[in-house]
């Protein structure tokens, strides 16, 4: 997989951009999901990877303005839906597909996520050879009642053994997902799965707290949940905060916690306001300012039809707010020179006074940048939606 900086004549003639490529399967729905992602149709898989990679050959754009540059892909992520349910085969046809039209960078993130359970170690082993060099595991839980209620379908012994797995096929970048403010959580049961998923020696651990999403199970189903209290879910994120960093993690992303140099590099590209493309059904793209949409509608996706439903460029004031909310999602917060390099715009003169105004003690307004505090983090959402004037835009 050679750049194109590698050869004669082609010296900055290419843009990194981030691929993804949705994998719409599950084994079953679990009850907080609203992903677009089907379950009982394993025997379309075949198809579906057949469709993926007719749609990536076919991508047409090239970087604006530069007729003879090209895209590159700096990230790939497999996500899902439960991309561990493809074979070895099918992560080799799209990644060789991926290579061909966009070519990736020699030393590409290539990320997949996946349940425990789905995977062995011959198969970890082959999507290894196959070019993916990190795994990102579902676990949300180490408690068996728990995973129960999340409709998850693995054991805690399931993750051990799949993380064992990942180990001995030579993973070294592998990252977990947990979950709190799950029905019937308490402080004690988050902090004994802090304690025992911070000790494994993993690269990297999201989580994120439970939302109720229309059409999912929880939301049809509600009753006899029991929610921990709001205040409860501040003290589970400030404990995880203060838990995971002792044990050596950084917090770099407001529910992302990475070990030095182990931070998502895909993901950072959404909160970087940096371009992606996604393919399959659900998948989002974001090119020069373009940002566009596909349809949930797999059949149409598998008979080859255009699935994109919406495609809006951002106009400036709105790529400024979108800009300062992503970024403010980060430890560093906005970087005043950057934001001026990019939008020719002085940082402080469109949103200083509202950020001193209604966010006073909330964040750090310096001379370089702009980011939140401790507690600021906590209001994040609050405090954004009344700095980032939308009538502007
Ligand atoms: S495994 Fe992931 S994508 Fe599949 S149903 Fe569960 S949460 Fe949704």
């Amino acid at each position: 997989m050679a750049t194109m900086t590698d050869m004669p004549g082609n010296i900055n003639r290419q843009k990194a951009v981030g691929i993804y490529i949705h994998v719409p399967f599950c084994r079953s729905k679990c009850h907080y999901c609203d992903f677009c992602s089907f379950t009982g149709l394993d025997g379309v898989i075949d198809g579906y990877v057949d469709a993926l990679c007719r749609d990536i050959e076919s991508f047409k754009a090239e970087p604006q303005g530069y007729p003879s540059r090209r895209y590159t892909a700096e990230t790939v992520y497999f996500g899902g839906g439960t991309p561990t349910l493809l074979d070895t085969e099918h992560f080799e046809k799209i990644l060789e597909t991926v290579d061909r039209r966009f070519n990736i960078e020699d030393n590409a993130e290539i990320s997949a996520e996946c349940n425990p359970g789905t995977v062995d170690v011959e198969k970890l082993r082959g999507m290894r050879r196959a070019g993916v060099n990190r795994l990102s595991i579902g676990l949300q839980s180490v408690h068996h009642d728990e995973l129960k209620m999340l409709g998850r379908i693995h054991t805690y012994n399931d993750f051990l053994k799949t993380l064992d797995d990942a180990w001995r096929a030579g993973f070294e970048n592998v990252s977990a997902d947990l979950m709190y403010g799950i029905p019937g959580q308490s402080m004690s049961s988050w902090a004994k799965t802090l304690e025992e998923v911070g000790s494994m020696n993993l690269k990297h651990i999201s989580a994120y707290g439970l939302k109720i999403e229309e059409h999912t199970g929880f939301f049809e189903n509600p009753d006899g949940l029991t929610f921990p209290d709001e205040d409860t879910v501040c003290d589970m994120y400030e404990y995880m905060r203060d838990k995971l960093c002792q044990m050596g993690y950084n917090r770099y992303e407001i529910s992302n916690f990475a070990r030095q140099g182990f931070e998502s590099v895909h993901n950072l590209k959404y909160w970087l306001y940096e371009d992606y493309i996604g393919f399959g059904p659900s998948a989002h793209s974001f090119l020069n300012r373009v940002r566009t949409e596909n349809s949930r509608d797999l059949k149409a996706y598998l008979k080859g039809e255009n699935i994109c439903v919406s495609s809006s460029l951002i106009g400036e004031c709105e790529a400024m707010n979108e800009y300062v909310m992503l970024r403010m999602r980060l430890e560093e917060g906005v970087d005043k020179k950057t934001f001026f390099d990019k939008f020719g715009v002085d940082f402080d003169s469109r949103f200083s006074e509202k950020f001193n105004h209604y966010a006073p003690g909330f964040v750090i307004n310096g001379e370089k940048s702009c980011r939140f505090t401790e507690k600021g983090f906590l209001l994040s959402n609050y405090i954004l939606s009344d700095v980032l004037n939308f009538e502007e835009m």
